[in-house]
């Protein structure tokens, strides 16, 4: 294990360098194997090392790794003419994370307003949600503690509650431009909002117009089985960002929208990096194989999966279920255990297990999309055998 000390603090690490990674398995400077059921926070939707992504940033960065954005390149059309086909949208813009790409919803939000709702700029946002770390966007954000963290916040973001219509109605003013939100809430607690508030929501904005953006940072590119979340709700939105899975380990976002919002012009937005073809390339090689015939069916049966394992430990030890889609899920522990777990569930010997705990009673789990049953089984009995030992 190297120094670490001009690593600037931010979080606590343990002291383990990883070094290598294969499907849904780390390994660390001393060898030690790790069954990794966080993935980069949901990032490596294909799990580590995988062919296809490197092969891509292979082939790419032999032709050429950055023209500048101010020329089309190859990747970058390819994979925007993915997105749109496999969507409702029919515009991409590409950045390099969530925040980023949320930063452009929420402007393009707002030109849209200046445009065509005179001058409206507040969104409407909820209690809970996670939408990345830049001011304006911790400022859209619902986590508790962040109103005052950098304050003062921007500005326009009222927050409601989700899967409750009244509070978001009670919220709409001439000043409302757009409603955001994420049809899985992830870093809140893996809380799906309902298809019925979904579809609700998307009347509601439609009656007002105004817009509906979904936050698919997490939640889309296959994680809840479906390419994208809001597909369960059977609606279209006007526009919705993507991050994390889409560039299945490398820096990648995007910011969809329908022609009707479509309305940046020249000097609204940029980027020094936005559709860089080494990272656009990586994304056509995500977008292929999550759409490849039978990939997401595989995904909603291994959800189905890891859904009936959960609820059978959840029974077996007493605790209070799971939720999530797909394969972006929780298990409510009942109790403020969740911390300790994540600690000894990556110290256990031989093998560690990376799991996550967005609360203190809950643990939360977004393996690899390309996730084994025997690894799920693997996963479980580390799990139980760890929950056994847990304090009541
Ligand atoms: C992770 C996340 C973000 C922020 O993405 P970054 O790439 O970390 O900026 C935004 N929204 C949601 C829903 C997320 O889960």
């Amino acid at each position: 294990m190297h120094d670490t000390h001009s690593i600037m603090f931010i979080t606590k690490r343990p002291d383990i360098e990883m070094v290598s990674g294969e499907g849904s398995w780390l390994t660390d400077h001393e060898g030690k194997q790790y069954l990794d059921f966080v993935q980069g926070w949901a990032v490596n939707c294909l799990g580590h090392s995988n062919p296809g992504i490197i092969s891509a940033l292979e082939t790419q960065a032999r032709k050429v790794i950055n023209p500048s954005p101010a020329f089309y390149n190859q990747p970058m059309i390819e994979l925007a003419d993915l997105l749109t086909k496999h969507s409702c949208f029919d515009k991409v813009f590409f950045a390099n994370s969530g925040a980023e790409a949320n930063e452009g919803a929420i402007k393009l939000a707002r030109k849209w307003g200046k445009i065509h709702k005179d001058h409206a700029f507040e969104i409407i946002t909820f209690d809970h949600s996670f939408h990345g770390r830049t001011i304006a966007t911790m400022s859209a954000s619902g986590k508790p503690g962040w109103d005052t963290m950098y304050a003062p916040q921007i500005p326009g973001f009222p927050k409601a509650d989700l899967n409750d219509l009244d509070s978001v109605e009670r919220l709409i003013n001439p000043k409302t431009v757009a409603i955001m939100l994420e049809p899985v809430q992830g870093e809140g607690g893996v809380i799906p909002a309902t298809p019925e508030f979904m579809q609700a929501l998307r009347a509601l904005t439609k009656k007002h117009g105004i817009l509906l953006i979904v936050d698919e940072v997490q939640a889309g590119c296959g994680r809840t089985g479906k390419l994208f979340a809001h597909q369960l709700s059977h609606i279209e939105p006007d526009i919705m960002t993507l991050g994390k899975g889409i560039g299945g380990g490398v820096p990648l976002a995007a910011l969809l929208c329908t022609d009707a919002v479509a309305c940046f012009e020249p000097g609204d937005q940029g980027g020094t990096y936005n559709g860089n073809p080494l990272m656009c390339a990586v994304g056509v090689s995500v977008i292929q194989q999550l759409t490849a015939p039978g990939f997401l069916d595989e995904v909603i049966a291994k959800g189905a999966y890891l859904k009936s394992r959960l609820l059978e430990t959840s029974a077996e030890f007493g605790l209070d279920g799971e939720r999530g889609e797909g394969l972006l899920r929780a298990l409510k522990l009942g109790r403020d255990i969740a911390n300790e777990l994540v600690e000894e569930a990556r110290i256990m010997a031989p093998i560690g297990l990376i799991i996550n705990a967005p609360r203190p009673n809950l643990l939360r789990f977004m393996p690899a999309l390309t996730v084994s049953r025997s690894e799920i089984d693997q996963m479980l009995v580390m799990l139980k055998q760890l929950l056994r030992h847990s304090p009541k």
